[in-house]
């Protein structure tokens, strides 16, 4: 059999939409079959080479829904007909130094979706069940797809600007900040909203969301904030977010791939000023994110393409034309 996929055969060239052999479910896999594919910017960053030895070729894509209809040897708590999200984490050893002290996002031998593995650019994908879970009911396939990436590694980060943060910034106002800016309302949290300058929509979408505030990266917040979270992958955003927090203030790089960060005074960092990043995901974040997704609810905006607008969809995300989230639909609906 085969199937209809979007592929990366080099790196720092596009995709090709071809047939390639539908994959199987092995030990402990799922086979599913894909409805929808969130599109994030580190596909981006995986196909211009900036993430170190991707699977070549390669389907990307980790934001992936669909429904079970393949059960490989062994598997359980899975059946078919079932809907099913596939995040970023694909696999983690479960044995080394991070895995065993609840930090499996930073385990030596993970491996991702659309990255080391096949991920959902294509209509069928295999996945360890171990890290695929169940999506909330009450949102489309489409709706659902962004918050498998953008929603669980920003609640993450989200999550590491402390509890007490009551005015959180966010650098990049795309799929993750629209996300988790509608999180932080749920929890009388203010959001401040930071573009590039002149981004009239994204603007508008967090003054829809509930921003108290909007405005250009460089610019300074009416207050100084609690947390400033970094979604765009520009370095110098550092220097510009540390001016923006207050003392003990927290700065969260969420991105996986960011410029170099120009050098900046001591002062700007002194008072118990923090600089962190955030790196890939637990399962324990999924369930958690998951289980609140369910209850705030969340309305993402999303963008639909076709697959053979991947590319499209891709070079809009690249040059900031994508209003809150872009999704690839596969069509296969139940
Ligand atoms: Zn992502
Ligand atoms: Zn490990």
């Amino acid at each position: 059999m085969t199937m209809k996929a979007a592929v990366l055969e080099h790196i720092r060239t596009s995709l090709v939409v071809r047939d390639i052999p539908t994959p199987e479910p092995k030990l402990g896999q799922i086979g599913v079959r894909v409805s929808a594919c969130g599109v994030c910017r580190t596909d981006l960053h995986i196909m211009d080479g900036e993430l170190p030895e991707p699977k070549l070729p390669l389907v990307p894509g980790h934001q992936v829904v669909g429904s079970v209809v393949d059960l490989g040897p062994g598997v359980s708590g899975f059946s078919a007909g079932q809907r099913v999200g596939i995040p970023w984490l694909g696999f983690t050893c479960g044995t080394c130094a991070f895995c065993v002290s609840g930090r499996e996002n930073l385990c030596l031998q993970a491996r991702f979706t659309g990255y080391h593995e096949d991920g959902g650019y294509a209509e069928y994908a295999v996945a360890d069940a171990r890290f695929c879970f169940p999506l909330p009911a009450g949102y489309s396939d489409l709706q659902v797809a962004p918050l498998l990436c953008g929603g669980l590694i920003g609640y993450r980060a989200l999550r590491m600007a402390g509890r007490g943060a009551r005015r959180v910034g966010f650098y990049g106002f795309g799929s993750a900040a629209h996300i988790l800016a509608q999180v932080c309302r749920s929890q009388d949290q203010a959001v401040y909203a930071f573009t590039r300058p002149g981004d009239v929509s994204a603007q508008s979408l967090a003054l829809r969301l509930g921003a108290s505030w909007v405005g250009d990266s460089q610019q300074k917040p009416p207050v100084p904030l609690d947390a400033a979270i970094i979604f765009a992958s520009d370095g110098a955003l550092v220097p510009a977010a540390l001016r923006a927090v207050d003392r003990g203030g927290a700065v969260i790089c969420a991105g996986i791939h960011m410029s170099d960060i120009p050098s900046f005074p001591y002062d700007i960092l002194w008072e118990e000023r923090m600089v962190r990043s955030v790196a890939n995901l637990t399962r324990a974040d999924a369930r958690e994110f998951l289980a609140l997704a369910a209850r705030v609810p969340i309305r993402t905006e999303v963008e639909v393409f076709s697959l053979e607008g991947a590319n499209d969809a891709l070079t809009r995300l690249r040059t900031g034309r994508i209003v809150g989230s872009a999704v690839i639909d596969l069509g296969g609906r139940r």
